[in-house]
């Protein structure tokens, strides 16, 4: 990822990608302290444009706030800093890595005077999934790893250190095979995958675990919006582990993952074990919505 073309926004200049590097001593390598976002741009009819552009930056500032970072730029300058990397990078659909951490100022849980650099990178990312996946649903398997507590981690921070909890989770159902991991909160209900937001769907209603112990995804809400609007009832409410496997249909959802169908969860087939009807509906909107393709909420849409 290191050894390629192209330019990085790095604490307001636009660096060659190979150059935008850090000290070994980097306070937020050692201790996780630091936050993030994952963006999209889509090519649309009117040109590239990111989605939810906004609602990305103010959940980074957000994050920021919950983990005590100050940040040195305003919402509208990073919105700002990731179009120019877009336009600078000539790039047409992208993933949007921006990501704010200390520096290397002192060592220590106890160092002062560190300072917050932020960085934009973007690159070209196909479906995080894999299109058989978008099609055919995945194979989840629960994590034996616990979600978040709600007071250790505060997960409506996109921190860095909440990651170490999904690579673990990820990691061990990928050597087993799976393709994504359902956590439990430490109560042992549903929370989320390890990049996803959940949806199950019974008898036509639609429900998601509340956000105590996931992520507040911006495509959550997205797809919220959008099912409502079809006319669906949504729920946001508690789910059990058991009222996934009898189901009609269930799905992921995130930035990257988009809306994914789940096919199979602990080797039990998901409803009819393909994408279900309503999936296949809500994700031909959500991705209708994202590619400029449908004319509501073009708000939702910041073209370069
Ligand atoms: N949960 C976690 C843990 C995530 O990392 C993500 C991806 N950002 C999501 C949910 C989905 O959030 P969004 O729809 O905002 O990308």
């Amino acid at each position: 990822m290191s050894d390629r073309d192209g330019y990085i926004w790095y604490d307001g200049k636009m660096v060659p990608w190979r150059e935008a590097t850090t000290h070994v001593l980097t306070y937020t390598l050692h201790y996780g302290a630091g936050c993030f976002e994952g963006v999209r741009a889509y090519e649309t009819p009117k040109g590239t444009a990111i989605f939810r552009l906004q609602e990305h930056t103010r959940r980074l500032f957000n994050s920021a706030k919950i983990i005590g970072m100050a940040m040195p730029w305003s919402e509208d300058e990073l919105n700002e800093a990731q179009l120019e990397v877009l336009r600078v990078n000539q790039l047409k659909e992208a993933y949007l890595r921006p990501m704010v951490f200390y520096g290397s100022e002192g060592m220590g849980l106890r160092a002062t005077g560190l300072k917050t650099h932020v960085i934009v990178a973007a690159w070209t990312w196909g479906s995080y999934l894999g299109a058989d996946g978008m099609e055919r649903g995945i194979r989840v398997k629960t994590s034996s790893f616990s979600r978040h507590y709600v007071n250790s981690s505060l997960c409506r921070a996109k921190a860095n250190a909440n990651y170490l909890n999904s690579s673990m989770a990820l990691n061990e159902v990928l050597k087993d095979g799976y393709d994504e991991a359902l956590m439990l909160d430490p109560e042992g209900y549903v929370a989320e995958g390890s990049a996803e937001n959940i949806f199950v769907i019974t008898n036509g209603v639609i429900s998601t675990p509340d956000v105590t112990s996931a992520l507040d995804g911006i495509t959550r809400r997205t797809v919220m919006q959008l099912a409502q609007d079809m006319g669906y009832t949504v729920r946001e409410r508690r789910i059990t582990r058991d009222e996934v496997y009898v189901c009609d249909e269930a799905f992921f959802t995130g930035t990257a993952a988009e809306v994914t169908p789940i096919r199979e969860i602990d080797n039990r087939p998901v409803g009819s074990g393909s994408r279900g009807p309503i999936t296949q509906k809500l994700q031909a909107a959500y991705l209708a919505q994202v590619k400029g393709q449908s004319e509501r909420y073009p708000e939702w849409l910041s073209h370069i």
